[in-house]
């Protein structure tokens, strides 16, 4: 059996969105061998700052490759280093008459659009440069003109093959133009090198953008006229924004840099990524393996998928609850950690699992139990106000405390007993005195976290009907 080998191609123009780190979560989920390629060919887009971002947040991911760059430094995954190899595949090319150069100026070839489209007829390479003489070629070379290397394509033929993901699609050759392989400057063109290297990779599946669907046939042809293997090719739907427009930034895409930077954890990205278009039935969270496990190419949706930032933020929620006390620590603020003592650490993180989605969000949380100040809310204030001028209650909470300074059940218990209050009349004053807040974690937490000392000191406060 033929070992699976899929592949992650990314051009460094930019840095990686939601849409292409789910095509990269996509291609290593499939299984098999996992291969990463740096497409740097356009040079003036490509940046290495953006090659740099693009290693670092895929193994942020945890998308980690088995063959491809050993560092952001250009090795022979990229493809900016390879010219020399297309070369020689554009002479095998040239030598079978399967291309010819193309001298049409940028100018001409936007006149001849027009002209179609005008017509009523689908833009297309007029082949004018199809027939030149090998004299005509000359002169023109003579000149210093630059031409363009164009592939012929074949006419009268169906270019067929079976989508991974949309099954048996059809392209007739007389819709396609001869296409440019190789730039005026010497460049490759996408369509070249992204096949070539395919092949010459072993690369066997592919998964990609549906944008990338009319690119296919092109790809196939190349290959066929170099006599190499072509890998099978899935085309993956795009993702729509909330407003049901390709997703972008307008519309709420985010880098998976702004993510990290919000404090989204990795697996919480992943798992909203790998429900985008492909359907799970599992609203748990599950690991990369997991997630791998239960991929299967019939669950990939042949609509486009919505991006939901409310599905993120469940996701998020799922992380965090299941992330372990290292992961949680690391991802706290650096003021946040020096405010929790190492003996409640562990304590202080499970208050956290249940209440925050980012990191500042614990941080007023520590203040509120280990600071020794913290702000009270209005309303919190006005429960604080109502509770000392009615009863005995803080007194009540600090001979409770004094007597269960470990035992929140208990002290419970005691404060019941002697104030008579329940429900909200027992839980509101106990809240705002602990926390200056009506809402938050549960208090036992609150309880065990703060310590008798000071929990009997914010009672005592109040208790003293100093004004709160
Ligand atoms: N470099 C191409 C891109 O980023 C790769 C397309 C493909 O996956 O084949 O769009």
């Amino acid at each position: 059996m033929q070992t699976i080998k899929t592949r992650f191609a990314p051009s460094p123009t930019g840095w990686i969105h939601l849409g292409n780190a789910r095509t990269a979560l996509f291609n290593r989920l499939f299984g098999g061998e996992f291969l990463l390629r740096i497409e740097d060919t356009d040079q003036t887009r490509s940046q290495p700052e953006f090659v740099a971002a693009l290693l670092e947040d895929l193994a942020w991911l945890n998308l980690n490759w088995e063959e491809g760059p050993a560092s952001p430094e250009p090795d022979t995954y990229f493809q900016s280093l390879r010219s020399d190899l297309y070369d020689s595949y554009y002479a095998q090319l040239e030598k079978n008459n399967r291309v010819y150069p193309c001298f049409c100026t940028p100018h001409e070839l936007a006149l001849s659009r027009k002209a179609q489209r005008a017509a009523g007829l689908p833009p297309k390479y007029s082949g004018k440069c199809a027939h030149l003489s090998a004299d005509d070629i000359q002169r023109r070379l003579d000149e210093g003109l630059q031409p363009t290397l164009r592939f012929r394509v074949p006419p009268g033929i169906g270019i067929t093959f079976e989508d991974l993901v949309r099954g048996q699609q059809r392209f007739d050759s007389d819709t396609i133009g001869d296409f440019i392989i190789r730039r005026a400057d010497g460049t490759p063109a996408f369509f070249f090198c992204n096949a070539v290297d395919d092949a010459l990779m072993e690369v066997t599946h592919v998964l990609r953008g549906e944008d990338h669907l009319t690119n296919t046939p092109r790809q196939l042809l190349i290959l066929e006229a170099l006599d190499l293997p072509a890998p099978r090719y899935g085309h993956i739907s795009l993702i729509l924004g909330e407003d049901g427009t390709p997703l972008s930034k307008r519309n709420g895409s985010r880098s998976i840099r702004e993510l990290r930077e919000q404090g989204y954890l990795p697996l919480a990205v992943i798992n909203f990524l790998a429900r985008l278009g492909h359907a799970y039935g599992e609203e748990t969270l599950l690991s990369l393996e997991q997630l791998a496990e239960r991929f299967q190419l019939q669950k990939l949706s042949r609509a486009p998928a919505r991006f939901d930032a409310k599905q993120l933020d469940y996701w998020q929620n799922q992380a965090v609850r299941a992330a372990d006390d290292d992961t949680l620590w690391q991802w706290l603020t650096e003021p946040t950690r020096k405010l929790i003592p190492d003996a409640h650490r562990t304590l202080f993180l499970t208050l956290v699992r249940s209440n925050c989605l980012f990191p500042e969000e614990a941080q007023p949380w520590a203040e509120i139990i280990f600071g020794d100040d913290f702000p009270i809310t209005e309303n919190a204030h006005q429960i604080l106000k109502q509770t000392q001028s009615e009863s005995e209650f803080f007194s009540a909470a600090i001979e409770a405390a004094h007597r269960n300074p470990e035992d929140y059940p208990a002290f419970l218990e005691a404060l019941k007993t002697a104030t008579g209050a329940r429900g909200k009349r027992l839980f509101q004053p106990l809240r705002a005195a602990l926390t200056g807040r009506l809402d938050g974690p549960e208090i036992q937490r609150i309880y065990t976290l703060l310590g008798s000392e000071r929990t009997i000191d914010r009672f005592t406060r109040l208790a003293k009907k100093t004004p709160c």
